[in-house]
């Protein structure tokens, strides 16, 4: 399969059925599965056979759609995780310990940026954010003498900051540590930082790759290339024995390609347990098979909303990677071939109450506390997700009460400009 194109690969990479078996991939709804003597189980637990006995570690539905997931990325292993904010902790979890540090964009999902700075944060776990757009020398003095990991979204939710992968590689590798990107926003059909040099890829699946706002899921996905070995005593978990598994050294019995998965499931699943239901994961494989369809789509209508936009004397700015008056333009182009996703930020001139006004005539685009699926959608954070700030608050955090973030679906684009030019009317 890794010689098809990225195309074929949506379509059909990570499920090969053999003579009589199901086209589609099955649904297997069972918690266990069954073996003959406890001498064939005993082997699956010394790891001397492979095979399947417990879905929270395993589940064949659940690593089909992994495995198509990792061919996507470019990648050498790939997991489900129940949830987008489960796969960013189990990623840097799965490298950091009590003690340890990490350099992270500041420009980040809002439960990435919690989670870190709060939860992770609480566990003994201490981070130094750096600007999107740090430079090197920047960058570079971030780095402490415990820095594991660093940290950074492809695509920002919801500042639509695009990330310098390169510039972000170079510094981590620099220090000895991988670099993680989490590439929700626009899936590997639009990016593939592994491409640009980033160790490991996370994703909310819950977003463009369902596609449907139908299964919340998130997703592991290592690119082979640290070198675990080479930097031994900053990563422990994974060089020296684990004595919870049998006393196997991940790095040493899976090499590079599979030694942080193998970690990621066999210790922090089957220690946390936010496995994805198989029903899910078959959900998450159906919108896998139109991602390469869907992906230029929203983009299209992304680019044509925030040009419509940008031309309307009641708007007072857009942020949209794609439009050539954005500041990230040159880095989207060159990452991304384009604006990279459907979601739109702009600034309505008269604030909350112009916002207000014009999000109660939308008639297409609907009220939702969601992105990135097949119907359009909007919401004005200043009355919604950051609703307990004040004005001079939302201004500082850089999210005026005007503004209106939106997310293009599938729908044809002269009908969301449509549904644009009426509620502008207000
Ligand atoms: C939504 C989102 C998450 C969290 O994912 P869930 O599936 O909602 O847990 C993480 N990162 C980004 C970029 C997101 O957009």
């Amino acid at each position: 399969m890794s010689d098809y194109r990225l195309n074929t690969k949506c379509v059909q990479a990570g499920y090969t059925p053999s003579n009589g078996e199901p086209r589609q991939i099955p649904i297997v709804q069972s918690t266990t599965f069954k073996y003959d003597t406890s001498e064939d189980m005993g082997k699956l637990f010394d790891l001397e056979a492979s095979g399947y006995f417990y879905t929270r570690l395993q589940n064949p539905t659940n690593d089909h759609v992994a495995a198509k997931i990792a061919a996507l990325e470019g990648g050498t292993a790939g997991m489900l995780t129940s949830s987008g904010q489960a796969a960013n902790f189990y990623s840097l979890f799965n490298i950091c310990e009590c003690g340890s540090h990490i350099v992270s964009s500041s420009s980040i999902y809002g439960g990435t940026f919690n989670l870190i700075s709060v939860t992770m944060k609480k566990m003994g776990i201490d981070v130094t954010f750096v600007a999107p757009d740090a430079s090197e020398e920047e960058l570079n003095a971030a780095f402490k003498e415990n820095t594991r990991a660093v940290f950074g979204e492809t695509i920002a939710n919801p500042a639509l900051t695009v990330l310098d992968i390169e510039k972000y590689a170079k510094a981590a590798h620099a220090h000895g540590v991988p670099l993680i990107i989490d590439n929700t926003f626009p899936t590997p059909v639009n990016c593939r930082p592994i491409e640009w040099g980033a160790d490991i890829v996370t994703h909310s699946t819950t977003k463009y790759m369902d596609g449907h706002g139908a299964a919340v899921g998130g997703a592991i996905v290592d690119s082979g290339k640290f070198d675990w070995m080479a930097h031994a005593d900053l990563f422990p978990g994974l060089t020296t024995p684990d004595d919870s598994y049998h006393g196997i050294t991940y790095a040493e019995k899976f090499g590079k390609e599979g030694a942080f998965i193998t970690k990621a499931t066999a210790q922090i699943m089957r220690d946390l347990g936010s496995i994805q239901s198989p029903q899910n994961a078959f959900i998450l494989n159906l919108g896998l098979e139109s991602l390469h369809v869907r992906m230029p789509r929203h983009v299209e209508n992304g680019q044509a909303v925030a040009e419509f936009l940008e031309g309307h004397d009641k708007v007072e700015s857009v942020n949209y990677p794609g439009l050539k008056s954005n500041k990230y333009y040159d880095v989207a182009q060159k990452y991304l071939g384009g604006g990279g996703c459907g979601v739109v930020s702009f600034v309505l001139k008269g604030g909350r109450p112009a916002a207000e006004s014009f999000m109660k005539r939308l008639k297409l685009a609907a009220i939702e506390t969601h992105v990135a699926d097949a119907r359009t959608c909007c919401l004005n954070p200043a009355t919604s997700t950051h609703r307990q700030m004040t004005e001079e608050q939302l201004n500082a955090a850089g999210i005026p009460a005007g503004m209106v973030r939106m997310s293009c679906g599938l729908e044809d684009k002269a009908d969301l400009i449509d549904d644009l030019k009426q509620a502008l009317e207000f």
